[in-house]
C-alpha cells in the first residue's frame, strides 16, 4: 500500500478520539510529504538533528513531536517549535525543558514516559523513582512546562499477554494521577506498529505508528 492509502485506511480505522502520530524517523521529506497530502498533520521522530532539519525543510502546519530519548543538551535546538516531547524521563530533563522554554517564551507540553517493560534496555522512569517524583510535587515549580500525560514503550515480544499488562498498568497510573495534574493532563501515548490495536482496547489515545506507514526502517 502506498503512504498515502496507509494514512487513510488508519484514519479510518482508529475510533474517534485516537490521534495517530506517523513516525517519520530515518524517513525522507519526500515520504512525509507525500502523507501530509492525505491529511497528516502530527509527525514524530526520535532524533533532535532530524528533527530540526524536517521542521526547517517541511510545511510550518506541521506538528512536530520528539518521541525518542532526549538529551538535555539538545533540548534547546527543538524547544521553538516542538509541540509535544512524548520521552521525558528524568527531573534534571524536565528542569532543563523548563528552563529553555522560558528562554523562547513558550510553555512546552510534555509526556512523562515510564518504564514497565521488562527490558532494561528500554528508556523511561523507573516506575519507584517516577511515583517518587510525582508525590515530591517539585514539578509544580515548572511553570513553563505543562504535563500532558504518560507514554510507554511496551516489551518487544509476540506474547500479547506481557504487552497487555504493560498498557493495562500505565492506564491505572494515568488515572491515579490525572486529578493530580488536572485537566490538561489527558494524554495516554502507547500503542506501536506491532501493538496499537491492543493498545486502544486498552484505551490509549494516541499511537505512534512508523513502519505500518512508511515500511520498515534501513538504519
Ligand atoms: C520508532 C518508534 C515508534 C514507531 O515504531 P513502529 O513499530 O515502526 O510503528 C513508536 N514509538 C517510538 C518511541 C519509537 O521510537
Amino acid at each position: 500500500m502506498s503512504i498515502q492509502s496507509q494514512i487513510i485506511s488508519l484514519r479510518n480505522e482508529l475510533p474517534e478520539g485516537v490521534e495517530l502520530v506517523a513516525v517519520s524517523k530515518f524517513k525522507p521529506v519526500e515520504d512525509i510529504m507525500a502523507a501530509y497530502e492525505a491529511g497528516q498533520r502530527l509527525f514524530g521522530e526520535s532524533r533532535p538533528q532530524e528533527l530540526v532539519q524536517k521542521y526547517e525543510a517541511l510545511p510550518k502546519d506541521i506538528s512536530w513531536h520528539m518521541i525518542g530519548h532526549l538529551q538535555t543538551n539538545k533540548v534547546k535546538y527543538i524547544a521553538p517549535f516542538v509541540e509535544l516531547i512524548h520521552s521525558v524521563d528524568s527531573e534534571r530533563l524536565l528542569a532543563e525543558i523548563d528552563r529553555q522554554a522560558a528562554r523562547v517564551g513558550r510553555t512546552i507540553d510534555v509526556l512523562l514516559e515510564v518504564h514497565l517493560a521488562e527490558e532494561e534496555s528500554k528508556s523511561g522512569w523507573d516506575r519507584d523513582d517516577f511515583e517518587a517524583f510525582v508525590a515530591s510535587e517539585r514539578w509544580r515549580q515548572m511553570a513553563n512546562v505543562r504535563f500532558r500525560g504518560l507514554m510507554t514503550i511496551a516489551t518487544f515480544t509476540d506474547d500479547m499477554a506481557i504487552v497487555r499488562g504493560e498498557f493495562e498498568q500505565l492506564k491505572a497510573l494515568f488515572q491515579e494521577q490525572r486529578p493530580l495534574f488536572g485537566e490538561q493532563f489527558d494524554t495516554l501515548s502507547m500503542g506501536m506498529t506491532d501493538d496499537y490495536q491492543l493498545a486502544i482496547e486498552c484505551g490509549s489515545n494516541m499511537v505512534r505508528i512508523g513502519s505500518k506507514i512508511f515500511g520498515s526502517r534501513n538504519f
